[in-house]
């Protein structure tokens, strides 16, 4: 579950970005529209924790935001939260597997590769564990990401942007593939998009519009 309530961030030298309030029950999908520049990234990254806003509060998986600091945020993050970055964000000098095993290792955990090679398993990827992330295509390197971002069945996957560059058909297994994993960990499902194609598929998510 996601709940906000008067969420305001403000960056240096700019107006206020001003968020409206979001109750997004538990397994529920939200859908984050706007134009370029209205603030999804940022209402994402205040929802994960990344970023503190200058007025409101998030409670996120049960969690109040603003009652964690330092490494309990941290280590709270790495369970309960599922981010897909625009840029995905693997590290060039490990392998896929180590990619994943990252996951266990911030969130405190001890490592478990069996589950590694399941979480990569169903998205196609299974195959590529050993491989480093310059060696994957650009599909196979988002599906790497999916897997290390549901790979501790986290209670909300963030997604920002996961459509942006593919074609239709690439998109539209995106899609399908977010809501897989959203389903089969009971996860609520956040989409930031200014994508179309999205908006269309997510029939009954709910819609963050940024841009009123
Ligand atoms: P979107 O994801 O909808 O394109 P962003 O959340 O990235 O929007 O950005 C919202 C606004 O905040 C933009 O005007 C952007 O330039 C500004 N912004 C984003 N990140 C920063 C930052 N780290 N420092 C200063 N301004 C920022
Ligand atoms: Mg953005």
């Amino acid at each position: 579950m996601i709940r906000t309530q008067g969420l305001v961030c403000t960056y240096a030298g700019a107006q206020p970005l001003r968020f409206p309030d979001v109750d997004l029950p538990q397994g529920d999908r939200l859908l984050v529209q706007g134009r370029s520049g209205s603030g999804k990234s940022t209402w994402l990254s205040l929802v994960a924790g990344l970023r503190t806003p200058t007025a409101g509060q998030a409670c996120v998986a049960g969690q109040a935001l603003d009652g964690l600091r330092g490494s309990a945020l941290d280590a709270w993050r790495a369970q309960a939260i599922g981010f897909l970055p625009q840029r995905l964000h693997l590290s060039h000098a490990l392998s896929v597997h180590d990619n994943l095993a990252l996951a266990y290792f911030a969130a405190g955990l001890p490592r478990d590769d069996a589950a590694i090679a399941q979480a990569l398993h169903p998205l196609g990827v299974g195959e590529l564990g050993a491989r480093y992330p310059a060696q994957l295509s650009g599909g196979q390197a988002q599906r790497v990401a999916l897997a290390r971002a549901v790979l501790l069945r986290p209670a909300v996957l963030l997604a920002d942007e996961p459509t942006a560059s593919l074609d239709d058909e690439a998109a539209a297994q995106a899609r399908d593939l977010l809501q897989q994993c959203c389903r089969a960990c009971g996860a609520s499902l956040v989409v930031a998009t200014h994508d179309r194609r999205v908006h269309q598929a997510l029939p009954g998510a709910q819609v963050l519009d940024l841009n009123e």
